[in-house]
């Protein structure tokens, strides 16, 4: 098993404390990597780094257009490399080459975008009501940034933070999931080669609890980006508050998808299905609720449950895979206790309910893609984020009680909605609380475009220009142009 290092002030090395943890294969459900035990005194070392690396001439004083270049060539040596990478990523996390495949193409895209915005950000010259004065604001990064990522996307979601924070001049120390740290780990040797200064980008490894929090607590941290569940969210805000620094937050969801009668049933039904069975449910936007609209309920179930059913599992590097494991074993068990408790509360099996025995599965972490009807508003799997392939079905009668039904919960990050009449579209996507609503597609996501959660899926935006602002802060200068300064105490 190859010993990994961690990337610190541009130097590879051990962790302070000597010790390794093993990442697992899910699809073996047996160890392959050996991942240094990141701690205090590692976090510790990667801030100074940044900070460092933040005030030395070659990134303080590197003109936005030189740090974009940077960008661009990080950008086509991660396109190098994207398909290397992604077999890492489908080895350590089980999510289909496919898909990892298609993340690391699109990765690059986020640094070209954010590379573009390096030499666009300005301040304002300010009309002022002091004669004599000029005020002018300046637009300056914040400094370290601190940036957490969760285990099922992992440079994908790394790039969503690390572009616009160093396309704005700040410099990063990133924290890998504990389960998917390998993948960050070899896109570290990249920075080197794209020219950027040591201890720009620093990543370290290890758990949340032992490297992670004092990571996000220690003083010299500006701001943290974070993607991950809403619990870990919240303690992170919560040290957030106490130092006083900015966040970034994208946690979880439990979105609806909503078939409406007058929609084309066979877009709807792959929508539905990609919606919650990709990634083996395993994103934060998976359409975890299909709400059917009554008329369609009985037709759109069968065609439903009949094209879930045809899917192959297996072997997540193999390209004709299409539902792969669960990338951990807690959270294979969380997603097999889920269909108990569903079960328990009397929801209605109508396909999966258990853990996946076909040959094709190996030892791995495999459970059946599911789907359960009889879904009440009251129940667990109505509510809460499971992060499997667990479909909760529930109909409803108009408009109005979809739109109710799709907000109930305390989540907020994504909906869907399939409908032919462009009315409802507008009137749906208005009165949706999700931070991204899709009409007649689902899990459509671009660098150009701002995502982020309403209510308690987060706060703030990555993608688009607003993503860029997250990593800035205004400075007000004031400038007296006639030397008017008058003595203090000559003033009434
Ligand atoms: P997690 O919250 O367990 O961990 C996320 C990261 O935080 C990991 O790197 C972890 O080591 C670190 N961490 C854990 N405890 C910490 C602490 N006390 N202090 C500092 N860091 C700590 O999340 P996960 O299980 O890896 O990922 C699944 C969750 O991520 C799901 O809830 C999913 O919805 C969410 N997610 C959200 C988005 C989004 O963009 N909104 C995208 C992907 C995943």
């Amino acid at each position: 098993m190859k010993k990994h290092r961690m990337l610190i002030g541009g130097e590879w090395v051990e962790a302070a404390s000597g010790e390794w943890f093993e990442s697992m294969n899910p699809y073996t459900a047996q160890p392959w990597a050996l991942i240094p035990r990141g701690g205090k005194t590692d976090a510790d070392r990667a801030v100074s780094a940044a900070k460092r690396a933040f005030y030395n001439s070659q990134w303080h004083h590197l003109t936005a257009s030189a740090r974009g270049a940077l960008l661009r060539r990080l950008a086509d040596l991660l396109a190098d490399e994207a398909a290397a990478l992604a077999e890492l990523e489908t080895t350590d996390n089980g999510k289909l080459i496919s898909e990892m495949r298609a993340q690391l193409h699109y990765a690059p895209k986020w640094f070209h975008y954010f590379a573009g915005l390096a030499d666009k950000i300005e301040g304002r010259v300010l009309p002022t009501d002091k004669p004599g004065f000029f005020n002018f604001t300046r637009e300056e990064p914040l400094g370290v940034v601190a940036a957490l990522t969760p285990w099922n996307s992992p440079l994908l979601l790394a790039a969503w933070k690390l572009a616009p924070a160093l396309a704005a001049g700040n410099t990063v120390v990133l924290k890998p999931s504990e389960h998917s740290s390998v993948s960050a780990l070899a896109f570290g040797e990249l920075f080197e080669k794209a020219g950027f200064p040591p201890g720009v980008v620093n990543i370290i490894t290890g758990f949340g609890n032992e490297v992670g929090e004092p990571l996000i607590t220690h003083r010299d941290v500006a701001k943290i980006a974070f993607t991950g569940g809403d619990k870990t969210g919240q303690a992170v805000y919560e040290q957030a508050a106490r130092g006083i620094k900015r966040v970034t937050l994208e946690l979880g969801g439990k979105s609806a998808n909503i078939v409406f009668d007058d929609a084309d049933l066979d877009q709807a039904v792959n929508g539905v299905v990609s919606g919650i069975f990709a990634a083996t449910g395993q994103t934060c936007i998976a359409g975890s609720r299909a709400l059917i609209h009554r008329p369609v309920y009985d037709a759109f179930v069968d065609r439903l449950i009949a094209l879930a059913r045809s899917a192959r599992m297996g072997n997540p590097l193999e390209l004709s895979t299409q539902v792969g494991p669960i990338t951990t074993q807690p959270q294979y068990r969380k997603v097999l206790e889920y269909m108990d408790v569903a079960k328990g509360e009397g929801a209605v099996c109508l396909l999966g309910g258990g853990p996946a025995t076909r040959p094709e599965c190996g030892t791995g972490w495999f459970v059946e893609p599911t789907i359960f009807a009889g879904v009440k508003s009251g129940m667990r799997i109505a509510n809460e984020e499971v992060f499997g392939p667990l479909l909760a079905l529930i109909p409803f009668d108009d408009e109005e009680e979809a739109i109710h039904i799709a907000n109930s919960t305390i989540y907020g990050l994504a909906a869907g909605a399939w409908t032919r009449s462009i009315k409802r579209a507008l009137t749906i996507s208005e009165r949706l609380e999700a931070g991204t609503v899709w009409i007649n597609c689902y899990r459509v996501t671009s660098y150009m475009t701002p995502f982020g959660g309403f209510k308690r899926s987060g706060l703030g935006r990555e993608g688009g220009m607003e993503a860029i602002r997250e990593y800035l802060q205004t400075k007000s200068v004031w400038i007296d142009i006639e030397g008017n300064t008058p003595n203090p105490f000559g003033l009434r």
